[in-house]
């Protein structure tokens, strides 16, 4: 049957002239624009989620000519995502070529705890899963093979759900959160509502931190996005012991937030929910051993930043590196990525010790006055933390003004012997809890 559209005959015009120059039509999804033939791809991404389109988006653009395809099980890139980030989280060339995905600027953030409220300068940004995938898809320049499931993964193949096996010069696991042997972890636990009210909210900037909240379950927060004058993101947050999330508590106390800000919710358009991991120590040769074969990215790979647990800037910074790098064979991009966490993961430490104190001093109500305190401090510094660039005085400046008994902080400083400590309590439990 004819296609009645232009860009429909276009198309079909496109694969028949493909076909004559004996190469296929490619799979689906990407770009009516571009055709493939049947040779492997260069890079083969298993997962089509913030970490790998990243990583297919920046490559093909430095580099047209190598090939890539991603093998996603959703249908779409990305699944049902908003990601944000602080401005300076990014380099100003970063910024540029992650632009196409952008839908939200807004030029300030706000905090608010008990006894601090602040307006800080550094714009935030957004962009979406939609926006993603659709720019991607407009783009063409690689293979979306969606609704395919990868169950084996080797340096240079993939098996899928339906028995087939994909052959690449290189595989990238990039299937996010997986098991965190190594790792010791606390938990940033959230659900949020993106809802329409019946009156102007009067935002004009995002409330990254509303902390005067009541304190339970850890440190609360509600997190506000306002999207437009009538619709917001209200997000409520708990940095917990236990990563088990209650659904139906957490969208009480968005009502409940709601009402007390004197907002009418009159219809709600989309929800999210979330269980980060917050960093507090680990062990490389565990979470990722060196023999391991298979190269890593997103939070597969422990790309995040250890006290938020968000890992844009960190997906965009290894899909830089990558496009610098490339080529590579599935074992030197193991080893690129391994390494690249292992480089992450060193300059990061200091954050891990905040984590362990945040998280393992004091009592778990009182963890706000800890963040209090740090909103406290100079806005560069703040910057640099989000954006893990913290100078040795900054990171200096954060120890000295932290409100936590200093006897009590002290064990928590050499990661090594917490993990050993860790460990041993995870062996008690174990042995104490009846089979
Ligand atoms: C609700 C929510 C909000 C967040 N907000 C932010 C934010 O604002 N800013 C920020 O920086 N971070 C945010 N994060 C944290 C983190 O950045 C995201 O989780 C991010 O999506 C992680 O990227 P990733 O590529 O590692 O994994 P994902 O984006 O989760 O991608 C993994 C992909 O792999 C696919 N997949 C899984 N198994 C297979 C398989 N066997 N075969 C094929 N495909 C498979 C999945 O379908 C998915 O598409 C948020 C997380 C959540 C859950």
């Amino acid at each position: 049957m004819m296609p009645q559209n232009r860009a429909g005959r276009m198309a079909e015009r496109r694969n028949r002239d493909a076909r004559r120059a004996g190469v296929t039509p490619r799979c689906r999804g990407f770009g009516q624009n571009s055709v493939m033939n049947s040779r492997t791809p260069d890079l083969l991404l298993v997962g089509g989620g913030l970490a790998n389109s990243l990583i297919a988006w920046r490559l093909t653009q430095r580099r047209p000519d190598v090939r890539v395809t991603i093998l996603e099980a959703g249908e779409r890139l990305g699944g049902n995502h908003t990601w944000s980030f602080h401005e300076d989280d990014l380099s100003a060339q970063q910024r540029a070529w992650m632009a196409p995905f952008l839908v939200h600027r807004w030029p300030g953030q706000h905090i608010r705890f008990p006894n601090c409220r602040r307006d800080f300068s550094e714009p935030y940004l957004s962009i979406t899963s939609d926006r993603l995938h659709d720019v991607m898809v407009a783009a063409g320049r690689f293979e979306l093979k969606s609704g395919v499931r990868a169950v084996e993964l080797a340096a240079d193949a993939v098996t899928t759900d339906s028995g087939e096996r994909l052959a690449a010069g290189a595989v990238l696991d990039g299937r996010g959160p997986g098991p965190s042997d190594g790792l010791v972890l606390g938990f940033q636990k959230f659900v949020g509502r993106e809802v329409r009210l019946a009156e102007p909210h009067g935002l004009t900037v995002p409330t990254i931190m509303d902390a005067t909240v009541d304190q339970h379950d850890g440190y609360r927060f509600v997190y506000l996005l306002p999207f437009t004058d009538d619709t917001v993101l209200i997000e409520d947050t708990r940095y917990s012991d236990g990563g088990a999330l209650d659904p139906a508590e957490l969208h009480a106390a968005i009502d409940r937030y709601a009402t007390a800000r004197g907002w009418t919710v009159i219809d709600t358009l989309r929800g999210e929910d979330g269980v980060l991991p917050i960093l507090m120590a680990c062990d490389l040769e565990r979470f990722w051993p060196a023999d391991d074969p298979v190269a890593r990215s997103g939070l597969r790979a422990g790309l995040f930043q250890p006290t938020t647990g968000y890992s844009l800037p960190q997906a965009v910074a290894l899909a830089d590196a990558i496009a610098d790098h490339w080529p590579m064979n599935g074992v030197q991009l193991a080893r690129f990525t391994r390494e690249f966490t292992r480089e992450f993961w060193q300059r990061t430490r200091f954050y891990r010790l905040l984590n362990r104190m945040l998280f393992r001093v004091g009592r778990p109500e009182h963890r706000y006055r800890v963040l209090e305190t740090f909103y406290s401090l100079s806005e560069p510094l703040i910057t640099n933390f989000y954006a893990t660039k913290l100078t040795l005085r900054q990171k200096l400046r954060i120890l000295v003004g932290k409100p936590l008994p200093i006897l009590d902080a002290l064990p928590m400083v050499r990661e090594r012997r917490f993990l050993e400590r860790e460990a041993q309590k995870g062996s008690d439990q174990r042995s104490t809890t009846p089979r």
